[in-house]
């Protein structure tokens, strides 16, 4: 396996993507593959993002295939393609990549049942639906009809064939040039997607034409003060409030946001801990109010807040699995 692309980025210096402002605090570095990625903490909005960063045009010629041999380079990835098939999420000797897929549908299901109308007879369409196997899931869980949005081939013709997964277009990008008339979807997802988007405003905004009267964006994505997931693909960091103020920018309502609280709000009494934990999933819609966008955040405050709620989440996760221990070998006396 080669990275080779890799050898050869053109960076560039960019602005908020948010707020359009200049203004931002170091707020990390990570390497991959040798080479350097920097992120950067926006003073205005409190976006992180990575900066300088790989033009669109090197992402637009090396995404596809280098995507997927990143992802397949990670430990979960590496099981044979027989995992993608939605049977599989339900069987009891599952592979790593089909219990991460099964849990994010246990945590969508509930979120999806609270806050949309996703029914029988009803319209979801999952954007970077992969392999289909999320989508599938969810058809299972709700009956609804699927349709899909994905760039890579294989795993297009996986999601079509094996996991009956209908699809609408190939690119994110796509979705500006489509005719929306006689499509109208009552969920637009996009799970762990967002933060993969170079230039997401217009997507988002594309996507109000596509959903129905009472229809509703799912927007679920790694939650900036309980997953720093910096990587070359991510440029982008979300928080619930960055993530509410690009969509109230792109013109949608916000209807429910769900994540943890973090370590300040946990000790001031906040709300009782998500499910979705490690991600923030907001929900948006032409029902919801607008999110005005956040001004002169404190950069250094937010990143010392981002510390003390990952050291409590990796707390967290460390008495949930000495608990998980605890109870088998309670069983096995
Ligand atoms: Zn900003």
């Amino acid at each position: 396996m080669t990275f080779g692309s890799f050898d050869e980025i053109a960076f560039e210096q960019v602005t908020c993507m948010l707020c359009g402002s200049r203004d931002c605090a170091p707020a990390g570095t990570v390497e991959s593959h040798g080479a350097k990625f920097s992120y950067v903490l926006c003073r205005q909005c409190g976006l992180k993002y990575m900066n300088p960063r790989p033009t669109a045009a090197w992402y637009a010629a090396h995404y596809g295939e280098h995507f997927w041999e990143y992802k397949q380079a990670n430990r979960s990835w590496r099981d044979s393609d027989r995992q993608w098939r939605v049977q599989d999420l339900f069987k009891r000797d599952k592979s790593g990549r089909q219990r991460h897929q099964s849990k994010r549908i246990a945590i969508l299901e509930p979120l999806l049942r609270r806050h949309s109308k996703l029914g029988r007879g009803r319209k979801l369409l999952d954007i970077g639906c992969a392999y289909g196997a999320i989508g599938a899931g969810l058809r299972e869980a709700f009956g609804c009809e699927v349709w899909g949005v994905e760039p890579n081939a294989t795993a297009r013709q996986v999601a079509q064939e094996e996991n009956g997964i209908q699809i609408l277009a190939n690119e994110a990008e796509d979705i500006l040039s489509l005719d929306p008339a006689g499509k109208r979807f009552d969920v637009i997802l996009m799970s762990n997607v967002l933060e993969n988007i170079l230039d997401p405003l217009p997507i988002l905004a594309a996507c109000r034409a596509l959903l129905s009267d009472d229809g509703m964006m799912c927007v679920h994505t790694p939650d900036f003060f309980f997953y720093d997931a910096m990587n070359p693909y991510h440029p982008y960091i979300y928080s619930a409030d960055t993530l509410s103020a690009l969509l109230s920018k792109a013109g949608h309502g916000i209807v429910a946001r769900d994540c943890a609280p973090t370590a300040s709000e946990r000790n001031s009494g906040g709300p009782p801990p998500s499910r979705a934990d490690r991600f923030v999933t907001v929900f948006a819609g032409p029902k919801g109010d607008p999110f005005d966008m956040p001004n002169n955040v404190d950069a250094a405050k937010m990143a010392q807040e981002q510390a003390k709620s990952l050291a409590l989440q990796e707390a967290l996760v460390q008495m949930r699995n000495r608990g998980v221990r605890g109870m088998v070998r309670r069983l096995l006396k």
